[in-house]
């Protein structure tokens, strides 16, 4: 009988089992897929190398999956710096406003609404400091509707990719969390300092050899026969009060501890008899899809390492060229760029494709004709959209033994180091929970 058993071979499943069997345990993972890596893979389309979705990680020398690296990791990947952000707006591009000097030289939006939001900055700043809550409020409701309509779109544009709702929606501390704007010090001078004068996106990289580099990296780090994984078994059922028995589309399994590392939304359809009130609270999380499309192009046309915020597209995109930090992933001499949007809810697939590509060529014209590879994804960057009501679900569930993994479980930052950090609060409640 195996110690643990967790559901979903994504990169917080496998994050899990590989910390889960250096610490001892006898881990078997059970992915309904027949590859691993959730939305953290990559593929090969005609001879390029795409990843689910263009992908920077956060915080890598300082920040949760650092740690999971250090502890665990045999290998690590090699990590290429992301470079400069930069804005388009109103047919304009300039780097993204990190600091003070930035922020003056900004003038893709005009300088009463940069003064004005300055002024909000030190206002939020000083009630943050003083310790006051800042998940119920969100940007909108800070700036109001006395802003230009550019200085709107660019913010609206900067809530959509950072929590996938707009700002309407966005909670403030969303962007006060970011770690550019903490300091270790209580000091409000001291804070200022860090967000008016320090260069942000620092420490924000892309593994060379792309997403499949750091499941590669995780996979060889498993402790011989301490970890199974067996790919395409769904897991239908998980039951029973001490010892669960796990059921899935090929057999059945039973152990103490069970990790659910799937939509914590989707738990009521595999564990009957949760209690209503948490099963209501599960069935407020909602996610949101992304598209991106990846073109193969014949030769290369983004010069710089870094990427483009498009806020004055619709819709709003995110452009990484994410051969420039690793040649290899497109034939010689050519290029692979990815362009990342949200989908509107209930929008038609289809159409929206159509209308992203459209919107890639008005902007770019020049790129139509040297496309030889297009490919799109449609995937779901966050198991939980991030909204002032979200409350978001515990690593631990009201029963016993069953946990959850994954990022609708955790607030703080997103994407894998959203995921990084709650492997890490599993692995603390694993220990005071004495499994550990
Ligand atoms: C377009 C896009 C851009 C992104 N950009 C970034 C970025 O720049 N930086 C960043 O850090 N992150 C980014 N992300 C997000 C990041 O990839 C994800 O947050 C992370 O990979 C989620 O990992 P996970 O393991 O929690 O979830 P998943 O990858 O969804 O893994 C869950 C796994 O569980 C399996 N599963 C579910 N239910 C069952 C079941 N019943 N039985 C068996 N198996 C099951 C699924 O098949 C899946 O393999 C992006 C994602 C996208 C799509």
């Amino acid at each position: 009988m195996h110690d643990v058993v967790i559901v979903g071979a994504g990169i917080s499943g496998l994050l899990s089992a590989l910390a889960l069997a250096k610490e001892g345990k006898k881990v078997l993972v059970l992915e309904k897929n027949d590859y691993v890596g959730g939305v953290c893979r990559s593929y090969k389309v005609d001879g390029y190398q795409v990843d689910t979705g263009p992908h920077m990680i956060t915080r890598t020398e300082s920040g949760p999956l650092r740690q999971l690296m250090d502890n665990y990791f045999d290998v690590v990947p090699n990590f290429v710096p992301h470079g400069g952000y930069y804005v388009r707006l109103n047919g304009r591009v300039k780097p993204f406003p990190w600091n003070l000097r930035g922020w003056f030289n900004f003038d893709l939006i005009p300088q009463m609404d940069r003064l004005y939001l300055l002024k909000t900055l030190f206002s939020v700043s000083y009630i943050f400091n003083s310790g006051s809550d800042m998940s119920k409020m969100s940007l909108g409701d800070l700036v109001g509707e006395n802003l230009s309509p550019s200085t709107m779109r660019f913010l609206n544009c900067l809530s959509y990719f950072m929590t996938g709702s707009s700002m309407k929606e966005t909670p403030v501390a969303r962007f006060l969390d970011a770690e550019h704007y903490k300091s270790q010090s209580k000091n409000l001078l001291d804070k200022l300092y860090n967000i008016l004068m320090k260069e942000g996106a620092k420490d924000q990289m892309y593994p060379k050899g792309g997403l499949n580099s750091l499941i590669n990296a995780v996979l060889s780090s498993l402790p011989e026969k301490r970890v199974e994984i067996r790919r395409g078994e769904e897991v239908l059922r998980i039951e029973g009060d001490e010892v669960k028995n796990v059921e899935t589309s090929v057999d059945e399994y039973s152990c103490n501890t069970v990790v659910y590392s799937g939509f914590a939304s989707d738990l009521p359809q595999v564990f009957d008899g949760l209690p209503e009130q948490y099963m209501g609270s599960l069935k407020k999380l909602y996610k949101v899809d992304a598209l991106t499309v990846w073109l193969g192009l014949d030769k290369r046309f983004f010069a710089r390492k870094g990427s483009e915020i498009w806020a004055d597209s619709d819709p709003y995109t995110w452009v990484v060229p994410t051969s420039n930090y690793d040649p290899s992933l497109a034939p010689k001499g050519k290029q692979l760029a990815s362009f990342a949007s949200m989908l509107p809810k209930d929008c038609d697939i289809e159409k929206g494709k159509r209308k992203a590509l459209e919107t890639i060529f008005h902007i770019m014209p020049e790129i139509e004709d040297h496309t030889e590879m297009s490919h799109f994804q449609v995937l779901i960057p966050e198991k939980a959209v991030l909204t002032v009501d979200t409350v978001f679900a515990n690593v631990r569930t009201p029963v016993a033994g069953l946990y959850l993994v994954g990022t609708d479980t955790e607030r703080r930052s997103m994407g894998v180091t959203r995921a990084s950090y709650s492997v890490l609060n599993l692995l603390s409640a694993l220990g005071e929970d004495g499994i550990l």
